[in-house]
């Protein structure tokens, strides 16, 4: 894991003004994603060589391969139409507003030329929303499926997939009470064959997974869970509500159908259901974040490093990217790199 810990008002702004502030031209938000990128200095996503010189027309080459690469190349922002600072204002919006924004609320604040433009952005930052490699739920985790679109029929019409989308849900449970993190995943069906593959793509082994008695979830103990099984039934037998048998899904899923209605007005269609699902499990995954402007980091950096993430994926062997990020301080481009600066507070310690 990164231990590098991003500090308010130096590597992130605190507040709407501190942003406007920061982000006032294009040169200052290339700055800032070219120290999010290589904190350690240049590293060619080509050849993993670490060095290489800036060029007059702002990019880098390679001291190794001689490749030039921008700062944008392979990231969310390359190739952009629409003006840097706007999609520094995209995405500080979408961070800084807790349910998140929709495309037409998009357009109007930014004064975006064209509804589908703006909705093109959003559907851009979502596609980086979820970081490769990224940990599987661990400990106690509820699983089950619920169908989401379309009207609401009461969770769980007998389990065929009608017009809804069927999607898994899985949320970590705390004890004594609460939920960690979720994971939420559209299925073709809710066979074996698919929800087998979404708990072992979701959830680490070993941990407890609780899930009802339907025959699909059979089988998880010879996968390396300690599988709890609540039955309906039995809950029924009790007096109990069996709506309730698994609290944490049945929350979390309705947490989600709110929101796609509430900040989406139910637009989200069958096609993009999960890259919505992706921006609900993200902002979930960060309700208790006490910085929106940390969430702004946070998207920024997934949108830099999305693409070389899976660039270097592909790579048969690496060379060793510079150093891991170094804290602040330590921070700064070899001689050669050396740009004439503003004053920018993430370069400044
Ligand atoms: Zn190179």
């Amino acid at each position: 894991m990164d231990a590098f810990q991003p500090r308010a008002g130096l590597h992130y702004p605190r507040s709407a003004g501190e942003f406007q502030s920061w982000f006032g031209t294009g040169a200052d938000c290339l700055d800032y994603l070219d120290w999010l990128r290589w904190p350690g200095g240049f590293a060619c996503p080509r050849c993993g060589h670490a060095g290489g010189w800036a060029t007059a027309d702002g990019r880098y080459k390679c001291a190794a391969c001689g490749g030039r690469t921008s700062v944008t190349a392979g990231t969310l922002f390359d190739r952009r139409r629409t003006p840097l600072t706007v999609w520094f204002a995209a995405c500080w919006m979408f961070a800084a507003q807790k349910d998140g924004i929709s495309a037409l609320s998009l357009q109007r604040s930014l004064e975006i030329g064209s509804y589908p433009t703006a909705w093109a952005m959003l559907g851009r930052l979502r596609s980086v929303l979820v970081r490769p490699g990224r940990d599987r739920l661990a400990g106690t985790v509820e699983v089950d499926e619920t169908y989401i679109g379309g009207e609401e029929p009461g969770l769980r019409g007998g389990r065929a997939k009608g017009k809804k989308s069927l999607v898994g849900v899985a949320v970590e449970v705390r004890e004594p009470r609460g939920y960690g993190r979720c994971r939420m995943a559209v299925l073709p069906d809710a066979s074996a064959a698919s929800l087998h593959p979404f708990v072992t793509g979701h959830v680490e082994p070993g941990a407890a997974v609780i899930t009802d008695a339907w025959m699909g979830y059979h089988g998880l103990a010879g996968l390396g869970y300690a599988h709890k099984r609540r039955s309906q039934r039995a809950a029924r037998a009790r007096g109990e509500d069996p709506g309730e048998l698994l609290p944490a899904v049945h929350r979390v899923a309705s947490l989600a159908k709110r929101w796609l209605l509430g900040t989406h007005q139910g637009s989200a269609g069958e096609a993009h259901l999960q890259s919505y699902l992706n921006e609900f499990v993200f902002r979930f995954n960060r309700r208790r974040s006490r910085s929106r402007g940390l969430v702004f980091y946070r998207v920024l950096e997934l949108a830099v490093t999305h693409e070389p993430v899976r660039y270097r994926d592909l790579v048969a062997s690496p060379q060793p990217k510079a150093a891991p990020p170094a804290p602040p301080g330590m921070r700064g481009h070899p001689p050669t790199m050396e740009r004439p600066r503003a004053a920018r507070p993430w370069r400044t310690s």
